[in-house]
């Protein structure tokens, strides 16, 4: 009897075939015409626009200031606020509200509760007052705190962050307030992703603030702006629910690379095709709906690769869109029986996904100070925010490393595609040049001075074009015109720490800088020379992080060693920057975390690696026992009874038929061996109790375990009968759409 393993995965390959695009249509406005996206964008969130339609003009403006002060808001503002939002949102069709934060988890949580309450009389109402909207309570005790917070006090604080536009997230079904929060714990220390980026948000205002005093502008404050282009695959849900791998862990654990992946180049900004374009148009309206000003929309390289971008924001809110943007993603794909994945690493041999991070810092009156100005004045104060970036890259390039390190990114850094782990500053040829000649100084800068763009004679300061042309795909962290673009983040990941720590280092740079121009000036304010001399100074000592060349070329890895720069493989390594002495003192000396708010931060990071390894090995020893090997088995009786057919009829089976099946008993061996490795090694890491050594293991032996088992399973998959294979083919996951 011959079994037909491969019945369900060639339903889910003609469900997939079969499906139609779903049709979306955009809604019409009283004309009859589609409604144009600015006359829907931000009809979920109670924006400003709707607060001074229902709250007084003096208390919206009170509400605007707030965005970037650090008192709470005045109870009696909030009580009015409350009244509004909850009459806005019950005129909507809402029925609950929730704080709506980000524990570290990656991903976001809410309570939802009701409006429905009862009067003193027993009647019946809706209510919701200031209180309400400023905290609420949740019982915290489920929610990762790395030490912070002990089970038996299980209370956590959620707290209105009243900088982000509370929204109301839709289902079919029905709406929720989502009222954007922070969480700590009792003691109020941060239990999550938002509190810290608030707090270097903070820190970083104040520094650049002072530093522009000392270069005499006067800014109010200063933001850190932020815009993260998300990469994503679409595989379709039918075939998605047969891999048990991407079902629990998000990413194939195996699978061979098709003869045809993405070397013809023809993904890339292709055109798009129906059904992922009629996903694509209804996140769009989804997201422009929850107020987040999507920009792009494209293929990426991989076959089933795209990716949306934003139009850039405050970090802050950046960081809350990016996270409704995903949840938006997961959701919609499911209406079009898409899964999306956002791993860093979906598939081997073909790309996988990142979410490059592009980070400034604007004025109070929105002057981007990136931005290359018109006015030698102007070109001062960017090169000076110039280099201090680069300072910042420069002195805290681990913690940068740190800030991106997660499971799924250890898979890509340092593949080749995706910068590696060692942290670099890319600033193309230009402003490469300009720098250079800092180093030479001011006597060579001058000898140099007819034939090149720059000149530093004070009076005719260089005229600095912003240079699009120059592109370097490969650098962690390259400036593109005005702005820095932090290329390692992986997809997965909320991008609050990458920016805690890139607002973390720029603070700290900026503050160094001050003092040594308050220093350089006696105190009082600096003249353009001297901050030209600083600029000089610091682009001379930081001259190490910069590299214009190939970061995925060999010859890199050789010549960052020789420079001592840091290459953090694992993110076990990486993390335990963050227990290192000198990351807490700089942490806490900006006010972004205290030592046990690091510390804490770093457990939370390492247990997560763990488990995340755990799980993919043990989901791979359950697939290599009951799928792969029975596989085995059975194409081994299939050549075994083919030989012994031909016996049987008294033919003499030739050599190659015999070595046939040598070769399937052979590979039959080796997954049983793989199989006695991988339990054993699963036994032996689990019991591993002291977490660092686990983190250790895990990320040595285990990753090239894993690496050694999918191969053979890899191998078992190109050798077999095809009708014997039950797991979706990469083939058919990645081109069917
Ligand atoms: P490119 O990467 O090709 O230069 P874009 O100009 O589209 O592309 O920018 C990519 C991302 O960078 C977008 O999300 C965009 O909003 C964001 N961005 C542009 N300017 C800034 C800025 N000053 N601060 C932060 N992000 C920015
Ligand atoms: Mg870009």
């Amino acid at each position: 009897m011959t079994i037909d393993r491969s019945a369900a995965r060639q339903d889910a390959v003609a469900q997939a075939g079969a499906r139609r695009p779903r049709r979306f249509e955009r809604p019409t406005g009283t004309d009859g015409a589609p409604m144009r996206t600015s006359e829907y964008f931000g009809s979920l969130t109670f924006n400003f626009e709707l607060m001074e339609r229902v709250l007084p003009a003096a208390d919206v403006q009170t509400m605007r200031e707030h965005a970037t002060a650090k008192e709470p808001l005045a109870r009696a503002l909030a009580d009015k606020v409350a009244a509004a939002v909850k009459e806005w949102a019950l005129g909507q069709g809402a029925t609950h509200y929730c704080h709506w934060f980000q524990p570290q988890t990656g991903s976001t949580a809410e309570k939802h509760d009701s409006f429905f309450s009862f009067d003193r009389g027993g009647m019946g109402l809706e209510a919701f007052t200031g209180a309400q909207l400023v905290q609420g309570e949740p019982d915290a005790s489920s929610f990762p705190s790395g030490g912070m917070r002990a089970t038996f006090e299980a209370r956590g604080y959620t707290a209105w962050d009243s900088s982000s536009p509370m929204f109301l997230m839709a289902t079919e079904s029905g709406l929720t307030l989502c009222i954007p929060s922070v969480f700590c714990s009792y003691s109020g220390d941060a239990l999550d992703e938002k509190t810290p980026l608030l707090r270097s948000l903070a820190a970083v205002s104040e520094a650049a603030v002072a530093s522009l005093k000392l270069l005499g502008h006067d800014s109010k404050h200063v933001v850190a702006t932020a815009g993260p282009e998300q990469e994503y695959f679409l595989v379709d849900e039918a075939l998605h629910n047969l891999r048990p791998d991407l079902v629990l862990a998000g990413r194939t654990l195996f699978g061979k690379t098709p003869a045809r992946h993405q070397q013809l180049e023809d993904h890339y900004f292709g055109s798009i095709k129906p059904r992922a374009l009629n996903f694509m148009m209804e996140c769009d309206y989804e997201l422009y709906r929850l107020g987040v000003p999507i920009k792009t929309r494209h293929n990426e390289v991989a076959p089933s690769q795209y990716e949306f971008a934003p139009i850039f924001e405050t970090a802050n809110v950046a960081a809350d869109h990016n996270q409704l943007m995903m949840e938006v993603i997961k959701s919609v794909a499911r209406r079009h029986h898409f899964v999306a994945l956002f791993h860093e690493k979906p598939y081997a041999g073909i790309n996988g996904s990142g979410k490059h991070v592009n980070w400034s810092l604007a004025d109070a009156s929105g002057h981007n100070l990136l931005e290359p100005g018109d006015k030698p004045h102007d070109n001062i104060r960017f090169l000076f925010f110039l280099s201090a970036t680069v300072k910042a890259v420069h002195d805290h390039a681990k913690l940068l490393r740190m800030a991106i390190a997660t499971p799924g990114n250890d898979f890509r850094l340092g593949a080749n595609e995706a910068p590696p782990a060692i942290i670099s500053v890319f600033l193309g040829e230009t402003l490469h040049d300009i720098f250079e000649r800092l180093v030479q100084g001011p006597t060579a800068a001058a000898a140099t001075e007819r034939q090149s763009r720059i000149n530093l004679d004070l009076a005719k300061v260089p005229l600095i074009h912003r240079d699009n042309t120059d592109r370097n795909r490969t650098s962690p962290f390259a400036f593109t015109g005005n702005k820095f673009e932090f290329r390692a983040v992986g997809a997965s990941a909320s991008i609050s720490l990458p920016l805690v720590m890139v607002n973390a280092a720029v603070a700290t740079a900026l503050r160094a800088m001050n003092e040594r121009l308050l220093k350089m000036s006696g105190g009082s304010r600096p003249s353009d020379e001297q901050v030209l001399e600083l600029i000089m100074q610091v682009v001379k000592e930081t001259k190490k992080i910069r590299f214009e060349g190939d970061n995925y070329s060999a010859d890199w890895h050789k010549e960052a060693e020789a420079r001592g720069l840091p290459n953090l493989r694992t993110t076990p390594e990486a993390l335990r920057i963050l227990k290192e002495d000198g990351t807490q003192e700089l942490l806490s000396a900006l006010g972004i975390m205290s030592p046990g708010e690091a510390k804490a931060r770093y457990n939370v990071r390492l247990e997560r690696f763990n488990k995340t390894r755990l799980i993919e090995l043990e989901t791979l020893l359950e697939l290599l026992s009951t799928q792969v090997l029975p596989t085995a088995f059975a194409y081994q009786a299939q050549v075994a009874g083919s030989l012994a057919a031909l016996k049987g009829a008294g033919i003499p089976p030739v050599k190659t038929q015999e070595e046939a099946l040598q070769v399937v008993a052979a590979l039959t061996g080796s997954l049983i061996a793989a199989k006695g490795r991988l339990s054993t090694f699963i036994e032996r890491a689990g019991a591993t109790h002291d977490e660092e050594a686990q983190g250790a293991l895990l990320a040595g032996d285990g990753m090239q375990l894993m690496s050694d088992v999918r191969g053979l399973c890899n191998d078992t998959e190109a050798l077999v009968d095809d009708a014997l294979w039950a797991l979706p083919k990469y083939r058919e996951i990645l081109y069917l759409l």
